[in-house]
C-alpha cells in the first residue's frame, strides 16, 4: 500500500491467542476484538498521561481513552493518589459511605438536570434503571428509541429499526425476547415526522423517549437544536418522559452535558465514564419527585451490591473536581476545535474525501463529501474501508484510535499541543497513504 511497516504485535498475539481460550471472541467486550479493522487487537499494558503502551512495548498517542472516560489522561496524579488514600480504608461494605455523598453533592450542586440521584456500576444499568423508572412513573410501557444511538446492551434497548417509518422494532441480538423488542418503537434520528407519526400511532401508550445527548456511538450524528427542541415539546404534549443518555457527552462537553449544550432539560439523565474517572460507575437522575418513585421510597425497584462503590466514588470526586476548575472546558475544548479544524483543512487543500465532525472535545472521521451526517443512514458502509487503511496507518505511526470507524476519538486535558501535532502530522500521513490507495 505504500503505507509504513506493521508495528511488532507478537506479544499482543501471543496473549490473543491465550485470551481465547478464556473469553467468546477472546475478550469481553466485542469491539476490542478489532474485527473491524487490521490486525489483533493490542494488549495493554500500561498508560500514562495521553499515551499508552502495549505488550510489545509500541507506544501510542491515545485518542480511545477507555472509550471517553479519561479526560484527564491516563493515570493522572490526583484521581491515582485520591483513590490510593481511600483503598487504604477497604474497597467495599455495601453499606452507605460519605464518598458517595461527596461525589452526588459534586454532581448536583453544579449540575441544574439533576435533584436526586443513583448510582449504579455501568452506563447499560443506569439506563436500564432510567427505562424501569419512565415506564414506573407514567404507568405506560413502551419507549421510542433512535436508529444509531447505544444505550447499553440491556434487552428493551438492543432493538433496530424494522422495516417502514414508524414501526416496533427488530431484536438486534439473539436473546432478546421478540415480545420485549414489541415494546420498542425505533426511528430515525433528525426526523420530526417520523416522530409526529410514532406520537399519533402509540400515543398515551408511550412511557418515555431516549436519545443520546449528542449521538455518539455510530459516529458523531449532530442534531439540530430545533429537532431537539420539538423532542422535548412532543414529550411534554404526550406526557412521556424524555431521557437523555449522557453516558458519553456527561460532563465531556461541559459539566452539564449535552443538556446545557442544547439548554433543554431532559426529565431523566444517565450518566457513566467520566464520573467513574475510570472505575465502574454509572448514574441516572432526574427531579426529586420523579426519583421519588424509586426504591425504598417508591415502587420501582433497583439496587447493586458495588453502586456507590467507595473507590469508584473516590476516582469520581478527583476528576469531577478538577473537571470544575474555571477554564477546564474552554481549554479543552479549544485545543480538540483547532485539532480537528486543521485536519479538516488539511484534506479539505488536497481534495480528499474526508469530514471531521467535532464538539466539545469528542471527534469523528468520517469519509465521506456529505457536510452533515445527522442519521445512521446518512453513512456509508463502503467508507470503513478507508477507516481500516487509515487505523493501520495510525498505529504504525504511533496512534491509537478506537478500533472501528464508527467510533469518535475524545481529546483529554492530558494531550499537549505537542502530542497533537504529532499526531495532526501523523493522520495527514496517514490519509496520503488512504487516498493514494
Ligand atoms: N449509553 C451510551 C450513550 C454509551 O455510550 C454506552 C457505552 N458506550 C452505554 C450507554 C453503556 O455503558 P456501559 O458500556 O458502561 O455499560
Amino acid at each position: 500500500t505504500g503505507g509504513k511497516p506493521d508495528i511488532s504485535r507478537e506479544k499482543s498475539a501471543e496473549l490473543y491467542e491465550k485470551a481465547k481460550n478464556y473469553f467468546p471472541g477472546g475478550v469481553n467486550s466485542p469491539v476490542r476484538a478489532f474485527k473491524s479493522v487490521y490486525g489483533t487487537p493490542l494488549f495493554i499494558q500500561k498508560g500514562d498521561g495521553c499515551y499508552v503502551w502495549d505488550a510489545d512495548g509500541n507506544q501510542f498517542i491515545d485518542f480511545c481513552a477507555s472509550w471517553g472516560p479519561l479526560i484527564l489522561g491516563h493515570n493522572n496524579a490526583k484521581v491515582r493518589e485520591k483513590v490510593t488514600e481511600v483503598m487504604q480504608n477497604g474497597m467495599s461494605f455495601g453499606a452507605p459511605t460519605a464518598l458517595e455523598n461527596e461525589l452526588a453533592e459534586l454532581i448536583i450542586k453544579n449540575n441544574k438536570f439533576v435533584e436526586k440521584i443513583r448510582f449504579t456500576s455501568s452506563g447499560t444499568e443506569a439506563v436500564m434503571s432510567a427505562i424501569r423508572l419512565a415506564r414506573g412513573y407514567t404507568g405506560r410501557d413502551k419507549i421510542i428509541k433512535f436508529e444509531g444511538c447505544y444505550h447499553g446492551h440491556s434487552d428493551s434497548l438492543l432493538v433496530k429499526a424494522g422495516s417502514g417509518l414508524v414501526t416496533f422494532g427488530e431484536t438486534s441480538s439473539a436473546g432478546v425476547p421478540k415480545s420485549f423488542a414489541q415494546e420498542t418503537i425505533v426511528i430515525p434520528l433528525n426526523d420530526t415526522e417520523a416522530l409526529t407519526k410514532a406520537f399519533e400511532q402509540f400515543k398515551d401508550e408511550v412511557a418515555a423517549v431516549i436519545i443520546e445527548g449528542i449521538p455518539a456511538n455510530n459516529g458523531l450524528l449532530m442534531q439540530d437544536p430545533e429537532y431537539i427542541q420539538f423532542l422535548q415539546n412532543i414529550c411534554k404534549e404526550h406526557k412521556a418522559l424524555l431521557i437523555f443518555d449522557e453516558v458519553i457527552t456527561g460532563f465531556r462537553l461541559g459539566f452539564e452535558g449535552a443538556a446545557g449544550h442544547y439548554g433543554v432539560k431532559p426529565d431523566i439523565v444517565t450518566y457513566g465514564k467520566i464520573i467513574g474517572g475510570g472505575l465502574p460507575v454509572g448514574m441516572y437522575g432526574a427531579s426529586a419527585e420523579i426519583m421519588s418513585h424509586i426504591s425504598p421510597d417508591g415502587g420501582v425497584y433497583q439496587a447493586g451490591t458495588l453502586s456507590g462503590n467507595p473507590v469508584a466514588m473516590a476516582a469520581g470526586i478527583a476528576q469531577l473536581t478538577e473537571l470544575l476548575r474555571s477554564g477546564f472546558y474552554k481549554d479543552l475544548n479549544n485545543k480538540a476545535s483547532e485539532f480537528a479544524e486543521s485536519i479538516q483543512r488539511f484534506a479539505t487543500a488536497r481534495n480528499y474525501k474526508l469530514k471531521v465532525f467535532y464538539v466539545g472535545s469528542i471527534f469523528w472521521l468520517a469519509f465521506t463529501d456529505k457536510g452533515k451526517i445527522q442519521t445512521a443512514e446518512d453513512i456509508d458502509p463502503a467508507s470503513m474501508e478507508k477507516f481500516k487503511i487509515m487505523h493501520r496507518e495510525l498505529l504504525n505511526r504511533g496512534i491509537y484510535l478506537g478500533p472501528s470507524g464508527y467510533e469518535v476519538g475524545f481529546i483529554s486535558a492530558a494531550h499537549t499541543k505537542i502530542e497533537l501535532e504529532k499526531a495532526k502530522r501523523a493522520i495527514f500521513d496517514s490519509l496520503d497513504v488512504v487516498f493514494r490507495n
